[in-house]
């Protein structure tokens, strides 16, 4: 049986994974707006992402014999309008779900919850590799700056990015 601290705060985590489904879906609209579909396509597979590592803690609570409880999810904000500006707040929201993580760790440790912080660490590992993504996407557009061409080369590049479900913890 999972100890209701541990519980709430997956429940909490639950939350913001979701919220991170519908910021990209969000954000995703805005670059079909701007017609590119290659970043169109990396949205539609960071939103599959994104409900996979929600779904992913629903299901552990269920196993743990803990329950579920879904709470509203905020409504998205999208600071800026420009693929940069974009995924400059895209970087901040990882690393901010990044500490949400470490937070859940702490959680974990403070109550030894050892089969928590196992089931943790393939988040931990999975957000060094959001961060390391999403800031390379970041890097690339910097470097673009104003060439069209070379953003259009970057939008072919990212509609070969597929979704394969990942199998957590
Ligand atoms: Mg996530």
């Amino acid at each position: 049986m999972i100890n209701e601290k541990m519980q709430n705060a997956f429940n909490d985590q639950i939350n913001k994974e979701f919220y991170s489904e519908y910021l990209y879906l969000a954000m995703k609209a805005k670059f079909a707006e701007m017609n590119l579909q290659g970043f169109v396509n990396w949205f539609d597979v960071q939103v599959q992402e994104e409900r996979a590592h929600g779904m992913g803690m629903y299901d552990y609570i269920l196993e743990r014999g803990g329950e579920v409880k879904l709470e509203a999810i905020d409504k998205p904000q999208i600071k800026g309008t420009t693929p940069i500006e974009i995924f400059e707040q895209v970087v901040e929201h990882e690393e901010y779900v990044t500490s949400r993580i470490n937070a859940l760790m702490d959680v974990a440790e403070e109550i030894k919850d050892r089969a928590a912080l196992s089931f943790l660490d393939w988040y931990l590992k999975e957000q060094v590799e959001e961060e390391s993504s999403v800031g390379g996407v970041l890097a690339t557009l910097k470097l673009i700056g104003d060439d069209k061409k070379a953003l259009l080369m970057l939008d072919k590049d990212l509609a070969a990015r597929v979704f394969n479900p990942p199998v957590i913890g």
